[in-house]
Protein backbone atom coordinates (compact mmCIF):
# COMPACT_ATOMS: atom_id res chain seq x y z
CA UNK A 1 0.00 0.00 0.00
CA UNK A 2 1.42 3.19 -1.06
CA UNK A 3 1.50 5.97 1.72
CA UNK A 4 0.47 9.19 0.34
CA UNK A 5 2.33 12.38 0.70
CA UNK A 6 2.14 14.40 3.96
CA UNK A 7 0.70 17.28 2.37
CA UNK A 8 0.13 20.48 4.29
CA UNK A 9 -2.28 23.29 3.48
CA UNK A 10 -0.41 27.07 3.76
CA UNK A 11 -2.83 28.97 5.22
CA UNK A 12 -3.63 32.52 3.92
CA UNK A 13 -1.12 31.55 1.12
CA UNK A 14 -2.13 33.35 -2.23
CA UNK A 15 -1.22 31.24 -5.53
CA UNK A 16 1.13 33.28 -7.59
CA UNK A 17 -0.22 32.11 -10.61
CA UNK A 18 -3.88 31.94 -10.13
CA UNK A 19 -4.13 34.39 -7.35
CA UNK A 20 -6.46 31.57 -5.49
CA UNK A 21 -5.62 31.59 -1.42
CA UNK A 22 -5.50 28.82 0.40
CA UNK A 23 -5.05 26.64 -2.80
CA UNK A 24 -1.51 25.97 -1.81
CA UNK A 25 0.31 22.93 -0.30
CA UNK A 26 3.41 22.23 1.28
CA UNK A 27 5.09 18.93 0.99
CA UNK A 28 8.77 17.37 2.03
CA UNK A 29 10.47 15.20 -1.37
CA UNK A 30 14.03 14.10 -1.04
CA UNK A 31 14.97 16.58 1.39
CA UNK A 32 13.40 19.56 -0.06
CA UNK A 33 10.18 21.27 0.03
CA UNK A 34 7.78 21.86 -2.82
CA UNK A 35 5.00 24.21 -2.81
CA UNK A 36 2.23 23.22 -5.46
CA UNK A 37 -1.53 24.78 -6.15
CA UNK A 38 -4.14 22.23 -6.02
CA UNK A 39 -5.90 24.62 -8.35
CA UNK A 40 -4.00 25.45 -11.29
CA UNK A 41 -1.20 22.79 -10.69
CA UNK A 42 1.72 25.39 -9.69
CA UNK A 43 4.59 24.29 -8.50
CA UNK A 44 7.59 25.80 -6.73
CA UNK A 45 10.74 23.94 -4.69
CA UNK A 46 12.07 25.60 -2.07
CA UNK A 47 15.85 25.33 -1.30
CA UNK A 48 15.84 24.42 2.22
CA UNK A 49 19.84 23.78 2.15
CA UNK A 50 20.66 27.45 3.94
CA UNK A 51 18.97 28.70 6.28
CA UNK A 52 17.75 32.41 6.69
CA UNK A 53 20.23 34.66 8.24
CA UNK A 54 17.64 37.05 8.83
CA UNK A 55 16.08 35.11 11.33
CA UNK A 56 18.80 35.52 14.06
CA UNK A 57 17.87 39.40 14.21
CA UNK A 58 14.50 38.00 15.53
CA UNK A 59 15.61 36.28 18.40
CA UNK A 60 18.05 38.77 19.59
CA UNK A 61 17.05 39.68 23.15
CA UNK A 62 17.43 43.28 23.86
CA UNK A 63 19.08 43.34 27.85
CA UNK A 64 18.65 47.49 28.03
CA UNK A 65 17.64 47.27 31.35
CA UNK A 66 19.01 49.16 34.33
CA UNK A 67 19.08 47.99 37.95
ZN1 LIG B 1 -2.85 28.24 -8.57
Amino acid sequence: MKKPVNRRFIAGAVCPACQKMDKLVMYREEGRLVRTCVCCGFEESLDTGTAPSNNASQTTIVTDRQN
